[in-house]
């Protein structure tokens, strides 16, 4: 084993998580004396490091030396991983405050302190409940995707025993990943959270690593799981069909790497094609007429030279704001032609990169890497759902829907407010109208701000009339020039599964069924389209609340959990009652429009053309995770197979 340095250690001390570190000292040593001082402070405005006084600070970094480096130096044991009561209290404590019971079944299988996967699933075959040998099918599965999600569930159910093919329509894995490739690409979730959570990566090098490191981390998941040699690349699926005589999916596909079609089929199918992944060009009069290079941000054109053009850019989303920082420095002239403007939500260290310091502090430093995940968990976890809540009855500031909503916009305006000091007309134009949580914030670190103070850079907020060979024209009538034509306009998200048709039962058509206003149980599975799930499917996004991987993994469980009742049951098909997924929407639908995305007149990719909010999670993660446990037997309608019937 390679000696630890002591320098290195030091200088972990310095740059190091305060009440991460102080969680490591007292379970390494076995006493929660540390943990009776003071408490970590959640504050959205805050330096992320607890808020702990100068004194508090010091004593943590004093008992790590005395507790943590004999044992980094070999001289002395960590003590035993807590019992679960001690955990439990542990959790309150960096959680800063007393985190309800129902939390803490689900924040111990998170924080897998010991480091087992409780999520990994136990093999279908030969479990005790399994019907006889002859019962003993292998279940098979079609996943269609291989981003985050597709690679997610081939991996979870081949660990339970499904076969299972990846349809893959790119030639890689990655997804979103893969594809969106513009100037500036990165997560936008702290790196250290968004990862599995079986599968944690200590070696990000910046707190919001760029795309590259992201398609690199899921492409480096799918070689370690042979998840390469079952994908077929190349392959778009076209169509699903659900044949109910045998009780299975068959799906056909164009291109299969070769440019033939291809027949397939499975007992489920599982659909991972996530809700951004098809790009959205408003069609705007003229548009076909620009004589340029004209491109959607998810379709970079990386031919397309930039230095020295005029450039515009249409939208202010999530894409945008991450690439015009990036381009307003090599164009001539960029025109950024904005409908509303995004929150912005104050994060530092966006663009730095993770210190080397801190990086050997997650390598090394025993439960670091873990409670360190745990923090970024909790702080972006349901602490925050209530601020984007509307509180009933509520007759504050306008722009505002109840008082934690109000209190945070005004700390939030006042930050704006001090970056365009010298703009100060630009106020009215980057300052929100609509309430905060309206539409997903953005992380501000000053330099979207910045980009559009440049004097190269004019931000249009007259909407846009048309679009000429060599120019955007504006209501007004004034005509923007350009030479290149970017599209940061968003997806298709409310169309879900968009590219493809879906038939189930009775040859009902999964688009013809939802009428451009989808929904599902969970977001997962559909009435009449049997043994058929998606992840990342209606009413699964989230806004505020943490990593898109969980809500994945949790939908990953309810899948496997499915195959192992088809399995257990000898059932050749599970369908969900419509009185169940009819109940659950209208709780969902009465919830949304309780939230500041679901409030009249806040318009944004959450809500379909019917506008209802078909797209965001408006419950708690912790809800989630609780009703994805496992299929409850009695809201599926189950199919009898032939081997349900011998049993
Ligand atoms: P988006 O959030 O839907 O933004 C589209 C932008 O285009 C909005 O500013 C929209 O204005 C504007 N727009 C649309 N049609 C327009 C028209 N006809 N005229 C003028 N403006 C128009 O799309 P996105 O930025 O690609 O982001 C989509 C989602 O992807 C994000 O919300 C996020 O969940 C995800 N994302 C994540 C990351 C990350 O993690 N790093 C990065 C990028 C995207 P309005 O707001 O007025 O509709």
């Amino acid at each position: 084993m390679t000696k630890l340095s002591r320098a290195d250690f030091e200088a972990a001390l310095v740059t190091t998580h305060l009440p991460t570190l102080a969680l490591c000292v007292a379970q390494a040593a076995g006493d929660d004396a540390l943990l009776s001082g003071e408490r970590p402070v959640y504050d959205f405005f805050g330096d992320g490091m607890g808020g702990f006084s100068e004194a508090f600070q010091a004593r943590i970094r004093a008992e790590a030396d005395r507790v943590l480096w004999p044992i980094l130096s070999g001289a002395a044991q960590p003590a035993p991983i807590p019992a679960p009561a001690r955990i439990s209290k542990m959790i309150d404590w960096i959680a800063g405050g007393d985190v309800p019971a129902h939390y803490l079944p689900f924040l111990e299988e998170e924080l897998m302190l010991d480091g087992v996967d409780r999520r990994a699933p136990e093999p279908i075959y030969g479990g005790p409940r399994m019907l006889g040998a002859a019962a003993a099918r292998q279940l098979s599965a079609i996943v269609i995707g291989a981003g985050m999600s597709g690679l997610l569930a081939a991996h979870r159910l081949r660990q339970a025993g499904v076969a299972v093919t990846i349809l893959e329509a790119n030639d890689d894995v990655g997804g979103t990943w893969l594809l969106n490739r513009y100037p500036g690409v990165r997560v936008d979730t702290p790196n250290h959270l968004y990862s599995y959570s079986f599968e944690p990566n200590h070696d990000w090098p910046e707190f919001y690593s760029q795309g590259d490191v992201l398609l690199g981390y899921f492409q480096r998941f799918a070689g370690h799981h042979g998840l390469y040699a079952i994908t077929r690349f190349g392959t778009r699926v076209e169509e699903a069909r659900w044949d109910g005589a045998r009780g299975k999916w068959r799906v056909g596909a164009n291109g299969s790497g070769n440019g033939g079609t291809l027949a397939l089929e499975a007992d489920m199918l599982v659909s991972a094609v996530g809700q951004l992944n098809e790009p959205r060009v408003p069609e705007i009069p003229g548009r076909e007429s620009f004589a340029g290079p004209a491109f959607h941000s998810a379709r970079w054109d990386h031919a397309a030279d930039l230095a020295g053009k005029r450039v515009a850019v249409i939208g202010t989303g999530a894409s945008a704001f991450q690439f015009v920082p990036e381009v307003a420095p090599e164009a001539a002239h960029l025109s950024v032609f904005q409908r509303t403007p995004p929150w912005l939500g104050p994060t530092d260290n966006y663009h730095e990169a993770v210190p080397d310091a801190f990086q050997w502090a997650v390598e090394h430093i025993p439960a670091y890497d873990k409670w360190y995940r745990f923090w970024l968990f909790w702080m972006l976890t349901d602490g925050i759902l209530p601020a984007v809540r509307a509180e009933e009855g509520w007759n504050g500031p306008e722009g505002t829907i109840g008082p934690a909503n109000a209190e945070m916009r005004a700390a939030l305006v006042d930050r704006i407010r001090a970056q365009i000091e010298g703009r100060p007309e630009l106020a009215q134009h980057v300052i929100p109208t609509y309430p905060l949580g309206g539409k997903r914030s953005l992380r501000d670190n000053g330099v979207w701000l910045s980009a559009l103070q440049r004097e190269n850079v004019a931000l249009v907020t007259t909407p846009i009339a048309r679009i000429e060979p060599d120019a955007v024209v504006t209501e007004d009538g004034v005509r923007h020039p350009a030479d290149v034509l970017i599209y940061g306009t968003g997806f298709h998200a409310s169309d879900f599964l968009r590219s493809y048709r879906v038939v189930g039962e009775h040859d009902a058509d999964l688009h013809d069924r939802w009428g451009g206003d989808a929904r599902a149980y969970l977001g997962l599975t559909v009435p009449d389209f049997p043994n058929f799930f998606m992840i990342y499917g209606p009413n699964t996004n989230i806004v505020v609340n943490g990593s898109i991987i969980f809500l994945s993994e949790c939908a990953t469980t309810y899948i496997v959990e499915a195959a192992r009742l088809l399995a257990e049951t000898g059932a050749t098909a599970l369908s969900v009652k419509r009185d169940v997924h009819d109940a659950f929407n209208a709780r969902v639908d009465a919830e949304n429009a309780r939230m500041a995305w679901g409030q009249p007149g806040v318009t944004s990719w959450y809500k379909n053309t019917h506008g209802r909010v078909s797209q965001n999670w408006p419950f708690a993660l912790v809800d989630y995770w609780h009703a994805t446990r496992r299929p409850d037997p009695e809201e599926f309608h189950l199919v009898p197979g032939p081997r349900a019937a011998a049993a």
